[in-house]
């Protein structure tokens, strides 16, 4: 997986590529779907919901430059795998799903897997989480109309969102850089994700 579909895509973090090696992405998946998990492609995590494709989860986290002492935010926990991801490459893992079902699910794989450091909660990310502000990188795995205002706020100076923006089915993933100067604004690879749902991304 790590060779063929990640490395010859151009990612070259070595950070990232050992955790990508280290993390069972199998245990994420549903039974059922074992067989296939560290195949090149998302795949249904059940509610409607998938976990990523594995050169996305890799390309995302590459693109928040993240360092051992990092406070990271994640909103869309899903099967808990990327979560599981940043949870090697920094000090603490903050993750909020909506769905609860899929909350609880992520929470058994990743106690069993002894990823200590992530805080998760069952809430509307788009909100980001307040009381444990402010972060050094944020994550969103879902796809979002526009930049929530509120995880703008909620990044330390210096820090990235990484986010994939536009219409529903098909959207950029973006690199925002909170800079002394303003936000500055990269633009990644084309992508599609699941819609991010809430006060601050679409409705239901
Ligand atoms: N990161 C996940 C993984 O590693 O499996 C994949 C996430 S999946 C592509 C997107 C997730 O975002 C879904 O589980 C969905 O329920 C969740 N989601 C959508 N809107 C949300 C919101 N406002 N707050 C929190 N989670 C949300």
């Amino acid at each position: 997986m790590v060779d063929e579909q990640i490395i010859s895509r151009g990612v070259r973090d070595p950070r990232v590529l050992a955790a990508m090696r280290k993390v069972p992405r199998h245990e994420f998946m549903p039974e059922a779907l074992r067989q296939q998990a560290y195949g090149d492609h998302a795949m249904p995590i059940g509610e409607g919901q998938t976990i990523s494709q594995p050169y996305i989860v890799a390309l995302m986290t590459e693109l928040l430059e993240l360092k051992e002492t990092d406070r990271v935010l994640e909103i869309g926990t899903g099967s808990g795998y990327q979560a599981a991801i940043l949870s090697e490459l920094c000090e603490k893992v903050f993750t909020i799903e909506r769905v609860k079902t899929l909350a609880d699910k992520a929470r058994s794989v990743l106690d069993r897997l002894g990823c200590r450091n992530v805080a998760m909660k069952v809430y509307d990310g788009t909100y980001g989480w307040k009381e444990m502000a402010p972060f050094d990188a944020i994550i969103v795995t879902a796809a979002a109309p526009d930049v929530p205002s509120a995880l703008v706020e909620q990044l330390k100076e210096g820090g990235r969102l990484v986010i994939p923006v536009g219409e529903r089915f098909t959207q950029d993933l973006k690199k925002v850089i909170k800079s002394p100067s303003g936000l500055v604004t990269q633009t990644s690879i084309p992508c599609m994700f699941v819609p991010l749902i809430g006060a601050h991304g679409w409705k239901e």
